[in-house]
């Protein structure tokens, strides 16, 4: 039976830590603030901000929201950008994603300071995360790694292939795992044989988008599993992108869904709050 990788319980330790950290920070009397932006009233997107702004509370973190009107322009939204980039009480700036669509998305990520970046997608983030200069990296691949580590699953030296190429998780997961001095292969849509390619990995990570795509035939028994897809079936229960009861029997270690992923990301984005706290701490 493959150790189950419990992400609610690794985030619930993070987020322990980090209570633990700002409590002291506000001893020192640094106040760690989070400001969140909020364009419309996506359902799921004021659901993302909610749960943020609840475990900001719960740590201790000053969280300040801008909700702001779906016809908003996008000069509006980049002024108050710029608002919080120039406030020094700010430390972390997010704007939930995705944005209506007269708004470039780019042009967006691009007016926050990347030393307030803390979901970690400016272009400058991106690159000092390739060339190994501190910045800020994307929360969800940023949790995966650490619900490798706390789980003690061994990455130096090892096949991990990640089958998705996107900017927000297969990109920077690859870069990370490589950071970790794994052996590192990326496949995309076009990868030819993918399931040989799938068996190759020590470390496993899908995240493609695909309810159930990733039976047995693709795992390496004994293999690390990490699933990174969220979906709903047919019966509103949520699934990934692995055929959890299909692939069990044979991974070594496995993320359910949901469970598994998913908790970590708000822990990271907390974490990367809090270092930008650490960052303005040590400037003093
Ligand atoms: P994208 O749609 O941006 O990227 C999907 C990637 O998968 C692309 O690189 C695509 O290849 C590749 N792909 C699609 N189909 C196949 C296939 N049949 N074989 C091989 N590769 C394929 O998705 P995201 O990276 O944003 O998200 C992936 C999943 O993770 C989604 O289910 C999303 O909901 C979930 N997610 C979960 C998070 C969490 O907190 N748990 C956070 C973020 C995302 P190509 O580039 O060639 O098109």
């Amino acid at each position: 039976m493959a150790l189950l990788i419990d992400g609610k319980q690794i985030s619930a330790q993070i987020k322990e830590e980090l209570k633990e950290e700002v409590g002291k920070m506000t001893e020192r009397g640094t106040t760690v603030t989070l400001a969140v932006i909020l364009v419309g009233e996506d359902p799921a997107s004021c659901v993302y901000v909610r749960n943020k702004k609840r475990a900001c509370e719960y740590i201790g973190i000053r969280s300040i929201s801008c909700e702001l009107p779906a016809k908003t322009t996008q000069e509006e939204l980049l002024s108050v950008i710029k608002g919080y980039n120039e406030d020094d009480s700010v430390d972390g700036i997010l704007v939930q994603l995705p944005l209506p669509e007269h708004i470039n998305e780019d042009a967006v990520i691009e007016a926050i300071d990347p030393k307030k970046d803390v979901d970690g997608f400016h272009p400058q983030s991106v690159g000092a995360l390739w060339i190994g200069k501190p910045g800020f990296v994307s929360c969800t691949p940023a949790g995966i790694i650490q619900l490798l580590k706390r789980s003690g699953v061994e990455i130096e030296g090892r096949e991990c292939v990640v089958v998705g190429r996107s900017n927000i998780v297969g990109k920077p997961m690859a870069q990370l795992l490589l950071r970790e001095n794994g052996t590192v292969t990326i496949c995309h849509s076009r990868t030819k044989n993918l399931p040989e390619v799938c068996r190759r990995a020590d470390i496993l990570v899908c995240a493609i988008g695909k309810p159930k795509f990733f039976t047995k035939d693709y795992v390496k028994p004994g293999a690390a599993v990490i699933d990174v897809g969220i979906h709903r079936n047919a019966e509103n229960k949520l699934c990934g992108d692995v055929d959890f009861a299909d692939v069990e029997p044979v991974a070594g270690a496995i993320t359910p869904v949901p469970g598994g992923v998913g908790p970590m990301t708000i822990a990271m984005l907390m974490e990367n709050c809090v270092e930008a706290a650490r960052r303005k701490e040590s400037l003093k």
